[in-house]
């Protein structure tokens, strides 16, 4: 496995549970990546943009609790993770109207979800801005918490003999065995996960090149003495995610700015602001940390999952953007279900590497 962000460790556990011998190999360390920075949220409804993102999305979603609490059980640690419901809010007559076009979309996929006025928005989440005049509240969203997320399946993966280990890898060569070329030396294995998330595109492949782009994201972690708001709040600008203890997450920013991690002055300014303006108590939340990350964006905006077309024992993970988090359990099942038993998921249709041709 090259890559230890959230999709990475993902397939490790899977992997090792499934009883395959797992060696992950990171350049930094795990979760050090896009994952560090991401805000958690499993909202396919929302950031479905194609239909074929929205079904992934959708079984995404299906399979966390069960994916949470095997890993929870399995690492023997508590995981943030809550299904509150998001609550979309608009500001003015045009974001109500597109409030109003997503109702009659959610209505006709069948999905549980209510319309609200201003007041009713307000009703629900009384710390909400005063000028907020629509909501669009969808119960079955939530978000986990990425870094206990992240700590737990390092640990239930190491519990299941998963190895991990820090250097940087060159080169790929494909053909079972496959040569995997490392800071630290040469290795061979039977099979070689690249999920290397924007740095995927680095690695030499037989000639190859995995088409991964940077997007950076820029990520405020406020604190206030208890959770200002009970659903994840999105709106036109920004979002708001609340942690149990108070913590909010203000994102995000969406920069192409090619392999650059920085926070930077005008990024933190927007959110604050952007923040603001949906809860005006955060004004007087104290600020904890900002974070950059570099999402791993493909041309059609899918990630890349499955085995190569042709370098035999090379599988890719990779390109999940901005619903990699949401993606890691499904990528990990189906990365697996692919690699230990040679079984095709439907959804492996829609992401497949040759479509690149890789
Ligand atoms: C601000 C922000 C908010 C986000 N919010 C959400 C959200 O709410 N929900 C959601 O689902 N997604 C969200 N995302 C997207 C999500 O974070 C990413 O899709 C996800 O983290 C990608 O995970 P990954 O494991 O593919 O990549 P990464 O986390 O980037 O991990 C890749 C790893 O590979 C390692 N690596 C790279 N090259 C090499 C090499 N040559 N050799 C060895 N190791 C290497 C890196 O060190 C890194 O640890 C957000 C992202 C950002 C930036």
């Amino acid at each position: 496995m090259v890559g230890a962000g959230v999709v990475g460790c993902a397939i490790a556990y899977e992997l090792a549970v499934r009883g395959v011998q797992v060696h992950v190999i990171d350049g930094r360390g795990p979760g050090l990546g896009a994952t560090r920075a991401s805000a958690g949220m499993l909202t396919p409804y929302i950031e479905g943009h194609s239909a074929a993102l929205l079904q992934l999305g959708v079984c995404g979603l299906e399979q966390y609790d069960r994916f949470i609490s095997r890993v929870s059980s399995d690492a023997g640690a508590p995981i943030e993770y809550r299904r509150i419901g998001t609550l979309q809010i608009a500001h003015d007559d045009a974001e109500a109207g597109k409030l109003a076009e997503e109702d009659r979309a959610l209505s006709a996929m069948g999905v549980a979800h209510s319309l609200l006025s201003g007041r009713e928005a307000r009703q629900l989440e009384p710390a909400l801005d005063a000028r907020v005049t629509a909501g669009l509240r969808i119960p079955a969203h939530g978000y986990v918490g990425v870094q206990s997320l992240l700590s737990a399946l390092v640990e239930a993966a190491t519990r299941r003999g998963a190895e991990f280990s820090v250097a940087h890898v060159h080169a790929i060569d494909g053909a079972a065995p496959v040569r995997v070329e490392t800071t630290g030396g040469a290795l061979s294995a039977d099979a070689v996960v690249v999920a290397a998330g924007s740095w995927s595109g680095g690695i030499v492949l037989a000639g190859r090149q995995a088409p991964v782009r940077p997007v950076r994201g820029q990520l405020l972690h406020l604190r206030l003495s208890e959770p200002p708001v009970s659903h994840v709040v999105w709106g036109a600008a920004a979002y708001l995610v609340p942690w149990q203890d108070g913590s909010v997450l203000v994102g995000a920013t969406v920069e192409d700015v090619g392999f650059d991690e920085r926070v930077t002055v005008s990024g933190v300014r927007r959110l604050l602001d952007d923040g603001e303006r949906l809860v005006p108590a955060l004004g007087n939340a104290a600020f904890h940390e900002a974070r950059a990350g570099l999402r791993p964006a493909t041309a059609d905006e899918l990630p890349i999952i499955g085995a190569s077309s042709s370098m035999r024992g090379v599988y890719f993970a990779t390109g999940h953007y901005r619903s990699g988090v949401l993606l890691a359990p499904l990528t990990a099942a189906l990365v697996a279900d692919q690699l230990v038993d040679g079984r095709e998921r439907r959804e492996l249709a829609l992401v497949r590497p040759d479509r690149f041709g890789l």
